[in-house]
């Protein structure tokens, strides 16, 4: 016999859904899974203070090829690009996240 998890009610264990008040009875399968990520930001130093100088053209005309060099570094190393200058790894080890992040301050400077 199954408990119904919602009502109480004891059901056959053939029985699906309750006979009761008609929840399921099923067991969910879950679909959770945990996966160790590293998550990379990047940032361009004093840029914000820099950014706020000059004109929105040229704000993009600075920040187009740093993204491109950095989205370019990101794939390099397997990484998805979340938004700008956010990215994660999926799981790897210490060793290589070292050498992700050597690679975007090279690609930075
Ligand atoms: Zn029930």
């Amino acid at each position: 016999m199954a408990a119904c998890r919602g009502c109480g009610q004891k059901n056959r264990d053939a029985f699906k859904f309750c006979g009761e008040c008609g929840a399921s009875l099923v067991a969910e399968v879950s679909r959770e899974e945990r996966k160790v990520v590293t998550v990379v930001f990047t940032d361009l130093v004093d840029f914000t203070s820099k950014a706020e100088r000059i004109d929105p053209e040229d704000v993009r005309r600075v920040l187009s090829p740093y993204y491109a060099r950095v989205r370019s570094e990101l794939q390099r190393f397997g990484g998805t690009e979340l938004q700008k200058a956010l990215a994660f790894f999926r799981s790897v080890g210490a060793n290589r996240c070292v050498r992700k992040g050597e690679a975007l301050l090279a690609a930075s400077a």
